[in-house]
């Protein structure tokens, strides 16, 4: 397993030509993948963005440097790369830049072991969040970089609430890194607080998105909190299967990831069964190498001392017990609570079979004391997680009943805007309509006035007919007499009319008495009303006149009408003439039918006098 193998994950390829923002984005997918890889991929975009140094993008660069070069132990380096990234969002006026620098900071005084100040300053990040837009990875860094130094701190309430922020946020993080991460870490929080059924179906789910993401680190870090998980639970067979997984996955994971800690590794193997297997993980010169953290020395106290006992040698497993036991009163270790009640477990077990019972009481008095403070945090981390789930359905109720709305919403838009669109069609159809509506009245309306018109006029030569006359006369008579005014009626027949239709033809005819129409037609005011009475008699109705002006034009229209010339040669027609009888209201009667009359009589004595004459009075 620890045999050298073809490094699976090998550092990105950087070929220098893609474009700087992809370059970040892919960094950023691999926080929680892959840190190094994604510091890696910072400092390419800062060494190809040399000669372009106030580029914005450099910021984000520097803060992946500083990141990963905190995260690896070279946290001087990194420092100063957060500095020339603060920089860079200063000039930039990024404020979310700015934070994530903050970010930085609170994660490197969390390192430094200044965990109360750290704790401050991600509490004032997080008061800052709601005014500056991050992006989901920055809110899970927040998140996971709090809750982490709530763990250090031994705030074990708010450390699950923060992890299970983070985990929500990871959900809508781009990459699976932080949704892995935040798995394994609340896997490890259950985990550490004895919590093991909720730990157990974490980590589980850790195990698998590490596998199909292909990010070891993670997966080790499932794998210890498996190995611990299954141990405490006495699931052997899945402990065995889990270790089975390994093998399969032997040359994808990468050498030293399993043994940063061997001793977990060995409880893996002791748990399945396997007692050979835990020996080569015990191998001392293994566990040099790896170097045994301190938390982990419990672990690797109690792997060594099960695996003795198991081989037989329980007076060597008394002494492993007994020197770890001695070393551990004498400088106490942060190991965790459990790691000790397990020990002691085994030491009682040690003790048991070497027939000394006093101590095999001692030390399970010891460990009974430690899983009562195991049990009440459990069952106080059980209570959280029930709380968040509880929690987390409630959220999702809302968001449903929000999306619910949201999507009836959209229905009722959509229904409304094809409504809107139906309405917008009647609207158009019916100005169609009434357009066309319109149209017809004007042609109607255009139609009825034509009729009118013909009904009053005569068409041979659109004067007034005789009809119009007998309709209007009556009121231009009574309007006159009401207003004190006068009125004239002038009868007008054509001279030896006859004639000029035998010897010229009735078309010749017509064109004289259209012609003698114009000429009346314009003597006339338009207030007066020229009328072909029948034939070739005309009438005329003149608003108060003045008798000798009237008179006078009568006679120059006489001249006119015998200047005018109709065709040539033999066909000519000239000195046409006409005979006119004019009658006054008053003296000449008071209705229009005396006054036609009065006016008829003057004008047959004008024919009968000669023709070519204006007759306007007796005598
Ligand atoms: P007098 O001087 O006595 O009035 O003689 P006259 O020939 O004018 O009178 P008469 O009443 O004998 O003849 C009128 C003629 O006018 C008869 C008729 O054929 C003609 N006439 C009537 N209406 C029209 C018309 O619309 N067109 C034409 N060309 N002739 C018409
Ligand atoms: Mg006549
Ligand atoms: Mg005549």
């Amino acid at each position: 397993m620890n045999s050298p193998s073809p490094d699976p994950n090998p550092a990105p390829v950087l070929d220098g030509t893609q474009a700087p923002a992809r370059l970040l984005e892919q960094a950023d997918s691999l926080l929680y993948i892959d840190i190094r890889g994604a510091g890696t991929l910072g400092q390419r975009l800062l060494d190809a963005t040399r000669d372009e140094p106030t580029l914005a993008l450099r910021g984000q660069a520097h803060f992946h440097v500083a990141f990963s070069l905190l995260r690896t132990g070279q946290a001087e380096r990194g420092v100063a790369h957060n500095e020339l990234a603060r920089a860079s969002f200063a000039a930039h006026d990024d404020a979310r830049g700015l934070l994530m620098c903050d970010q930085f900071d609170a994660l490197h005084l969390q390192i430094q072991g200044r965990l109360q100040e750290a704790l401050e300053l991600h509490l004032r990040i997080l008061a800052r969040s709601a005014e500056v837009a991050r992006r989901p990875i920055d809110l899970y860094i927040c998140h996971n970089s709090r809750a982490i130094t709530r763990k250090l701190l031994g705030q074990h309430d708010y450390m699950l609430l923060d992890f299970y922020e983070a985990l929500a946020t990871a959900k809508t993080c781009d990459s699976p890194g932080p949704h892995i991460n935040s798995l394994t870490n609340l896997g490890g929080s259950h985990t550490d607080l004895w919590n093991l059924g909720e730990a157990q179906k974490l980590s589980e789910q850790a195990l698998d998105l590490a596998e199909a993401a292909g990010a070891w680190s993670s997966f080790a870090v499932a794998v210890f909190n498996l190995a611990q998980i299954y141990d405490g639970l006495g699931l052997h067979e899945r402990c065995a299967a889990m270790l089975a997984r390994i093998g399969r996955n032997q040359d994808r994971i990468l050498p030293g990831v399993l043994a940063r800690n061997t001793p977990l590794m060995a409880i893996a193997h002791l748990c399945a069964g396997d007692i050979e297997g835990a020996g080569a993980w015990l191998d001392p010169g293994l566990a040099q190498t790896a170097q045994v953290e301190p938390s982990n020395r419990t672990d690797h106290a109690r792997a060594h001392a099960t695996y003795l006992l198991a081989t037989g040698r329980a007076t060597q497993a008394h002494d492993v017990v007994k020197a770890h036991l001695a070393a551990v009163a004498s400088a106490p270790l942060q190991d965790p609570p459990y790691s000790r009640m397990r020990l002691l477990h085994v030491a009682t077990d040690v003790c048991e079979s070497l027939g000394d019972t006093a101590c095999a009481l001692r030390h399970l008095r010891e460990a009974q004391r430690l899983y009562e403070t195991l049990v009440d945090r459990s069952a106080r981390a059980g209570f959280i997680a029930t709380q968040v789930a509880h929690e987390t359905a409630l959220a999702r109720d809302d968001r449903d009943r929000a999306r619910e709305a949201q999507e009836r919403a959209e229905v009722d838009r959509r229904r409304l805007s094809t409504l809107n669109l139906a309405l917008e069609e009647r609207m158009r159809e019916s100005q169609r309509l009434n357009a066309a509506l319109q149209h017809k009245i004007a042609e109607a309306e255009a139609l009825q006035e034509q009729l009118r018109e013909q009904a009053v006029r005569d068409p041979l030569t659109r004067l007034y007919n005789r009809r119009f006359l007998d309709e209007t006369s009556l009121a231009r008579i009574q309007l006159a007499r009401r207003q004190g005014t006068s009125i004239a009626i002038v009868l007008i027949d054509i001279d030896h009319f006859k004639q000029i239709n035998d010897l010229y033809g009735h078309s010749r005819g017509d064109e004289v008495l259209q012609a003698f129409a114009r000429l009346l037609h314009e003597r006339m005011r338009r207030s007066d009303i020229v009328c072909r009475f029948g034939g070739e008699e005309f009438v005329l109705l003149v608003d108060n006149p003045e008798p000798d002006a009237l008179v006078d034009l009568l006679g120059k229209a006489l001249r006119q009408f015998r200047s005018l010339r109709f065709g040539v040669g033999e066909d000519l027609i000239d000195d046409c003439t006409f005979s006119a009888g004019v009658a006054w209201l008053g003296p000449d009667g008071d209705d229009f039918e005396s006054l036609v009359r009065v006016a008829d009589l003057r004008m047959y004595r004008a024919k009968t006098t000669g023709r070519a004459r204006i007759c306007h009075a007796d005598g």
